[in-house]
């Protein structure tokens, strides 16, 4: 039987305690040698020539020797413009790879000694590099698909008298139920309908089990809004499996091959049917909006989910191959519009439903 991956010796070939001592100039050499992978050759943002620019160590900057102009670690990326200590950037990257089911603020902040809002935001500006340098190709070949309720239940109320119970509004009064996404007590009541893609190749050809590629998507309900989604993220000719819930119905005649299973009877039928993959993602989304979040509003769900889905791809890679990738995407990312001067008033308007460009 295989062993789990964060019991093997190799996944221990970095952890937080060599970062212990580490100081600001070392953090910057650190970093600076993951975004450019040279030792001294840096690639000026300006006029994107690779040279040894020179380095002026007082302002840790580089001036250009092609264009004069200076840049740092942190230009033009997702970063762009930070005040915080590179050494404490750093640990930030660390604290968000290895916390399994996220991090929140305010653990951060104890780890950082940082003020709530910037660990906030921090945090966020990752979220967000993660959630627009997704790959934008679609999905094919076999792939899982599943929504999942999140955030928008009312509390249980303390024992009120039927009289004083607050009325649902006159054009609902006739049903005797009314579903999560238009009852008006559940305003908050999101879906978020996951895709996953499963490797199809063989174990000793080197497939991995499970699933490699996983996007997100918000939506009111799980009912005609789905098949739109699933034409611009999955690959016509795929292979697809849901649960038996009406809104998949149409697959099979828009070209996708579909398979379903019945979760009133079983996880996975004797076929071998089954769409566990989608259904695990829920599982860690689940635990980190019950245990770490605790509330997670419309505005940021999908950055929140794209989290997530980094994580489940990423669950089999080690701590340092981790910090590797979100660095890499936080300098793929370009300077954050809805994060930059939050703390001034400046705030994401509306809501985002799916990744950008995808
Ligand atoms: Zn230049």
């Amino acid at each position: 039987m295989a062993t789990y991956f964060w019991l093997k010796k190799e996944a221990l070939s970095t952890s937080m305690a060599d970062l212990d001592g580490l100081s600001e100039e070392q953090a910057h050499s650190f970093l600076a040698q993951m975004r450019w992978q040279s030792k001294d050759q840096r690639v000026c943002p300006d006029c994107a020539v690779q040279d040894k620019h020179y380095f002026r160590r007082t302002r840790m900057q580089w001036s250009c020797k092609h264009c004069f102009k200076t840049f740092s670690l942190t230009s033009g990326t997702a970063f762009h413009g930070h005040k915080v200590s590179y050494l404490t950037l750093l640990k930030a990257l660390f604290l968000f790879a290895m916390n399994q089911k996220g991090i929140s603020a305010l653990a951060l902040r104890r780890h950082l000694g940082v003020q709530y809002r910037t660990a906030y935001v921090l945090m966020h500006k990752l979220r967000e590099a993660l959630m627009v340098t997704t790959e934008i190709t679609p999905l094919s070949g076999h792939v899982e698909i599943d929504g999942g309720h999140f955030s928008g239940r009312k509390r249980k109320p303390r024992k009120v008298p039927e009289k004083e119970k607050p009325k649902l509004p006159k054009k609902y009064q006739h049903r005797d139920k009314v579903g999560p996404a238009e009852n008006p007590f559940h305003k908050n009541r999101r879906i978020i309908i996951v895709f996953r893609e499963c490797d199809t190749r063989p174990l000793d050809q080197g497939g991995r089990p499970g699933a490699i590629r996983t996007v997100t998507a918000i939506c009111n309900a799980e009912d005609g809004q789905v098949v739109p989604l699933i034409e611009r993220y999955v690959k016509k000719g795929s292979k697809i499996y849901t649960d038996e819930l009406p809104a998949y119905r149409k697959l099979q005649y828009i070209g996708f091959s579909h398979d379903t299973v019945n979760h009133s009877q079983e996880f996975s039928t004797d076929a071998g049917v089954n769409q566990n993959q989608a259904e695990s993602y829920f599982s860690r989304l689940r635990r980190a909006f019950i245990g770490i979040f605790h509330r997670i509003t419309p505005r940021y769900m999908l950055d929140y989910s794209c989290e997530m889905n980094w994580r489940e791809d990423m669950r089999r890679t080690d701590l340092l191959g981790q910090v590797t990738d979100l660095f890499a995407r936080v300098v793929k990312a370009p300077h954050s519009t809805d994060w930059r001067n939050y703390v001034r008033g400046n705030k994401r308007q509306g809501e985002l439903r799916t990744i950008p460009g995808l």
